[in-house]
């Protein structure tokens, strides 16, 4: 058989002060020697090198008691170490090397060490790759001095314990146990991942509502800028037009007006200057011919008259003063009068012509008086008179008809330069409204290009604005061509706009979010971190799944291997327990569950860390036993050497299932009869096919199955020596 565990070395262990190395050549090796030699300390070399956490297990109370505590020739020392050397050439221990050294080092302060190779390692990853070849360590695989029946003593759980240790189920269990704090340890990291979601979620949904709310705006805007882009182009275009139709329409109305107030000037120059003086000089010409004709009427009534009366004179041949009163003096006379009379027709002051009038008949009557004495004139003169009077009247009579022709003229004159006049008036009234009327329309005209200036000031302002508002983008109208309409719809379409983009404007300003590109940053790097928590909780779930799934499937393998182990353990037990009685029969058994609670299993295993108050339900395993030939059941009254039979029948059975690659059982064997310590020893032999073993023995039938045997002594100097002997030496060395 292959032999995996070569040697153990223990320095300054217990009572080996010195250094001692034990080399196991053989599948069976025995150690015997005298009481107090030093025996069971290579058995407890073997537990603390596989790392026992128990002192008591030792026989000690503390680490330094493991360490050699001097005697009066060897001094003590300040460390106890012991090695054990594996063949590893076949890959027992789960390393590549092909030998494994494991060391354990403890000092006086009570520190350990552990060394793989030589490489310093914790006690875990000792446990870890020793359960990995089924090497225990503890339980059953090291029977310490008189402790074989502890499987007999143990509770139903401890036995248990001790069973699935020797089925190897360890291992599952620890990587159970690691999954399971694994899984504590993911619940524990779920509860932190959803803590930190649920304390992020509400800022999370206030930077969301506020992101939607700068998206709103931001769409706001875009809309607003699209709005403005339209309506500043149609405004523009509508200005441009507007202007330029204006323009146009007040300088033809300023050239109407001015044509219309030169005919203005003209007119009334014509009818008020020119007009005026001709219609004055006519009728100043015409009162003067009105007098002269007058005159000549007078003169040639008068010459008519002395005419007549010169005819008359003639006639009768009688020339009377009055008949021949000179001419010239009357003529005088009535011209005088004539004159005053032409002006007393201009006079409307009635008492003044009143005055005139007696005036004219005072000197009509002094004319009178002066004409008498006047002297007589001669018949030839009365016919040069009648004749030369004549001639005169003809003369006036001319001069008469012509003035009268010369008046009929003027007063025509007169009737046509004044309907001229009127003409001339009635045409500068109608000039006069017109400029009035044209003056009007360019008032209005000239108020439409104030109130067409001052929408180019407010659409300014506007642009202005909206540049503020929204970017330069709002002057793409500059760039673009005149909507449609824009210049032949209703001005109330406009007006609508207007108004529409003023509400959205105030809409965005209400929403009073800025730019909030920081707002949406911080939401992008929340949202990531949400998410980012999101995914690491869908790992964290997933990999709890896992791990449960896992643990579950540990679950069954442990239970899966436990049933089937159990059912070895019980067919060996069957086989030892009837070859050490010769019948009869034992059975391990899977007791019904029960609630322990944990602190009382705690209480049972010491070594465990603590673990919160709670129960667990739990089977233990319960054991029968059946003499041969006695009615007795129940192991309280099997006898010691039943109990010691019972207890090997018990650990031998165990390692059969799932052999360990060494076995240590410190005289198991010292309670048994001879008759049975043969039995004992064919069964050793039994198990050497399986396990090495180290036997530690009296039994001279247990050192005959040993291959090698060390002598244990110790001298004077309290130091246990090693020694390889023969069997009849072993025999003498053990006394
Ligand atoms: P038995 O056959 O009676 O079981 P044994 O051979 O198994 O005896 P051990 O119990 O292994 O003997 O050895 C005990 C001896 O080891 C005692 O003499 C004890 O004084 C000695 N010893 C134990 N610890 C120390 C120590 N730290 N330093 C020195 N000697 C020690």
């Amino acid at each position: 058989m292959f032999r995996s565990l070569k040697s153990i070395e223990l320095a300054g262990f217990k009572s080996f002060g010195k250094k001692t190395e034990l080399v196991f050549g053989s599948p069976i090796v025995a150690v015997v020697g005298p009481n107090g030699s030093g025996k069971s300390n290579v058995a407890e070399g073997f537990r603390f090198v596989l790392g026992e956490q128990s002192m008591k297990s030792m026989r000690s109370k503390k680490g330094e008691d493991l360490i050699w505590g001097g005697s009066p020739s060897l001094s003590r020392m300040n460390r106890a170490s012991v090695k054990v050397v594996f063949d590893n050439s076949k890959r027992l221990l789960d390393i590549d090397f092909s030998e494994v050294v494991i060391e354990r080092v403890v000092h006086r302060d009570g520190q350990n060490e552990y060394l793989l190779n030589g490489t310093q390692v914790r006690l875990k990853d000792v446990i870890r790759l020793l359960a990995g070849a089924n090497i225990g360590g503890s339980g059953y695989q090291i029977i310490s001095q008189g402790e074989a029946d502890r499987i007999l003593n143990a509770s139903p759980r401890e036995r248990r314990e001790m069973v699935e240790d020797a089925l190897g189920l360890k291992l599952y269990q620890h990587k159970k146990a690691e999954s399971e704090r694994k899984l504590d340890e993911t619940g524990v990291n779920i509860d932190k991942t959803k803590s930190l979601r649920r304390e992020l979620a509400p800022h999370l949904m206030f930077l969301r509502q506020q992101v939607e709310k700068i998206e709103k705006a931001r769409e706001m805007k875009a809309t607003l800028a699209e709005k403005l882009n339209d309506y500043l182009a149609r405004e523009n275009a509508w200005i441009t037009q507007e202007d330029a139709r204006l323009r146009q329409e007040e300088q033809a109305l300023a050239g109407e007006l001015k044509k219309l107030s030169e005919s203005v000037s003209r007119t009334r120059s014509a009818s008020s200057g020119a007009g005026g003086d001709a219609l004055a000089g006519l009728q100043k010409k015409l009162s003067e011919r009105e007098g002269k004709l007058s005159e000549a009427r007078r003169e040639s009534e008068r010459l008519a008259r002395e005419l007549g009366r010169a005819e008359g004179a003639l006639e009768a041949n009688t020339v009377t003063v009055e008949a021949i009163v000179p001419v010239p003096h009357v003529r005088n006379f009535a011209r005088e009068l004539d004159a005053t009379v032409s002006e007393l027709e201009r006079v409307d002051d009635i008492s003044r012509i009143r005055n005139t009038l007696s005036d004219i008949r005072s000197r009509i009557r002094s004319f009178i008086e002066g004409l008498s004495g006047t002297a007589p004139v001669t018949n030839e003169e009365a016919r040069q008179q009648v004749k030369t009077l004549s001639q005169s009247l003809e003369q006036v009579q001319k001069e008469e008809s012509a003035l009268a022709g010369e008046l009929e003229d003027l007063r025509k004159k007169i009737g046509e330069t004044r309907e001229k006049g009127f003409t001339a008036e009635r045409e500068l009234v109608e000039l006069e409204a017109s400029v009035r009327e044209a003056q009007g329309k360019l008032a209005g005209v000239q108020a439409a290009r104030a109130s067409v200036a001052a929408s180019r000031q407010r659409f300014e302002d506007e642009v202005r604005e909206g540049v503020a508002l929204v970017g330069a983008g709002v002057r793409a109208w500059e760039n673009a061509g005149i909507p449609t309409g824009a210049l032949s719809e209703d001005r109330g379409a406009q007006e609508k706009r207007r108004r529409e983009i003023e509400r959205l404007k105030i809409k965005i300003e209400e929403s009073g979010t800025g730019s909030g590109e920081q707002i949406v940053q911080e939401f992008r790097q929340t949202k990531e971190r949400d998410e980012f928590l999101g995914k690491e909780l869908v790992d964290l779930e997933k990999s709890a799944a896992s791990l449960k799934d896992l643990i579950a499937e540990l679950e069954k393998t442990i239970d899966a291997r436990f049933q089937e182990g159990l059912k070895g353990i019980n067919e060996a037990l069957g086989n030892f327990f009837t070859k050490l009685f010769g019948g009869g029969h034992a059975k391990l058994a899977v007791e019904q569950p029960r609630r322990v609670s944990r602190a009382a299993l705690e209480e049972m295993d010491e070594d465990e860390e603590e673990i919160p108050e709670e129960e667990e339900l739990y089977a233990g395993l319960s054991i029968s036993v059946s003499l041969p030939r006695k009615k007795i059941r129940g192991l309280e009254v099997l006898s010691g050497g039943e109990r010691a039979l019972t207890s090997i029948a018990l650990i031998f059975s165990m390692t059969q299932v799932n052999p360990p690659p060494f076995l240590v059982l410190d005289e198991t064997d010292a309670a048994l009869d001879e008759a049975n310590s043969k039995r004992y020893a064919d069964m050793v032999g039994e198990l050497a096919a399986k396990s090495q073993l180290i036997v530690i023995t009296h039994n001279r039938a247990t050192m005959a199955a040993a291959g090698e045997l060390y002598g244990v002594t110790m001298g004077g100097d309290g130091v246990s020596k090693l020694l390889s002997v023969k069997l009849e030496e072993a025999e003498r060395v053990a006394k």
